[in-house]
């Protein structure tokens, strides 16, 4: 096995799933998102710890996603948050994936799919857009398209959606926004309502609103990142210590990597492409096997930029540019870093790791949902318990 993988510590995951659980009103249901391999996680080990943990959904982004979960014989509703293709519908169908529709030609394509396979009542979720502008109809055409997923005959409306663009936000004008969002999306309901239509599970609650505001959990909550132990953007950790409250959550992705080569270098050497780094005196060179094409990405190191690597509970700066597949970190000359050893580049505190992805999100413009969904497919994904450990 590669001595670089991703150590995915199922412990910790089901820990922040049990706490968000007690979070979610009591007859709220729990949607977990998986997409995107559980945003780097692996998606089948996370989906079976989340239906362990009551996740009563799962939701994906892509048919294939959702069809991956079916093989590994994952029994709960599964949401499908993006769009599918005509082509795909018939997957969708038979592997009862839940789509989500807003418009008369897409619910066409899911209503035939159904006739086919002779799915009477297959359920589809009406996504509403209230202020994201992505997918969605409009509130005010809400009962309009209620009306046509019951035309069909087929289909049956088994929920109703919209998603917040600026729900991790604490600035008082954000929070105005989504606090109008969420009017929209009550009047929408209503708007079907008023069609004499059922509209299903009402859920709009992603990470952030799913730990700050229980009045908008609805029937159900859709949390994703605070699964996988990190705050949704700035309702963080401090944000919850002003408010006096204690929020638990622990990363559940560990990165690693071995110190492969340790080689002497005297003064004056250049290391890596484009030579941004030489040695300024006698020194040791500690070479790992990751590089960009793992996701530890070229920006995680730039001239203004240093990106530390943890061996050993102790942080060694990378040196140079990171390559595909290799980059190399500055061990110093007196330092008895042994050949072979661990080296952590971001992981949960109790691992030994010194920085979490948010502290390389933080370093980098970015958010932690890009760091732990850029380990490529190239890292293996070892799953631990801390049985196993
Ligand atoms: C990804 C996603 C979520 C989860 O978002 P988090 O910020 O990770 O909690 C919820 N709903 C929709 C529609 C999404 O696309």
């Amino acid at each position: 096995m590669r001595p670089t993988f991703a150590r995915i510590h199922l412990e910790n995951l089901k820990y922040n799933l049990e706490y968000i659980r007690s979070k979610i009103n009591k007859n709220s249901k729990m949607c977990v998102a998986v997409k995107a391999d559980a945003y780097g996680h692996g998606a089948v080990e996370c989906a079976k710890t989340a239906v362990e943990c009551g996740a009563d959904f799962l939701a994906v982004a892509t048919v294939d996603e959702g069809i991956e979960l079916r093989l590994a014989g994952i029994k709960v509703g599964i949401l499908v948050l993006s769009l599918c293709q005509k082509e795909e519908m018939e997957e969708v169908v038979k592997n009862e994936l839940t789509p989500l529709v807003f418009d008369e030609e897409y619910i066409g394509f899911v209503a035939e799919a159904a006739k086919k396979y002779k799915k009477n009542g297959f359920s589809v979720h009406l996504a509403v857009d209230t202020g994201m502008g992505r997918i969605g109809c409009l509130a005010k055409d809400a009962g309009m398209v209620a009306k046509k997923i019951a035309e069909t005959g087929v289909l049956k409306m088994g929920g109703i959606c919209t998603h917040f663009s600026v729900a991790d936000s604490t600035q008082a004008e954000n929070f105005e926004y989504t606090e109008k969002q969420f009017k929209l999306f009550l009047e929408a309901v209503e708007n079907v309502k008023k069609e004499g239509i059922d509209p299903g599970i009402r859920h709009c609650s992603n990470s952030a609103l799913t730990l700050t505001h229980p009045e908008m959990h609805l029937d159900m909550c859709r949390p994703g990142i605070i699964a996988y132990g990190y705050y949704p953007g700035q309702v963080d950790k401090k944000y919850f210590e002003k408010l006096g409250e204690k929020t638990f959550l622990k990363p559940v992705m560990e990165l690693v990597t071995k110190v492969v080569a340790i080689r002497e270098f005297e003064k004056d050497r250049s290391v890596s492409y484009g030579r941004r780094w030489t040695s300024s005196k006698k020194t040791k060179i500690g070479v790992l096997p990751i590089g960009y094409a793992d996701g530890l990405f070229r920006r995680f190191n730039e001239d203004d930029k240093r990106l530390y690597v943890a061996v050993d509970g102790k942080n060694y700066p990378v040196c140079g540019r990171i390559c595909m597949d290799q980059c190399m970190i500055e061990l110093g000359e007196d330092s008895n870093v042994e050949r072979y050893c661990e080296a952590v580049i971001f992981g949960p505190e109790e691992s030994g790791a010194l920085q979490s992805a948010q502290e390389i999100a933080d370093m980098t413009g970015t958010i932690s949902y890009e760091i732990t969904c850029g380990v490529s497919k190239r890292v293996p994904r070892i799953f631990v318990t801390s049985a196993t450990r």
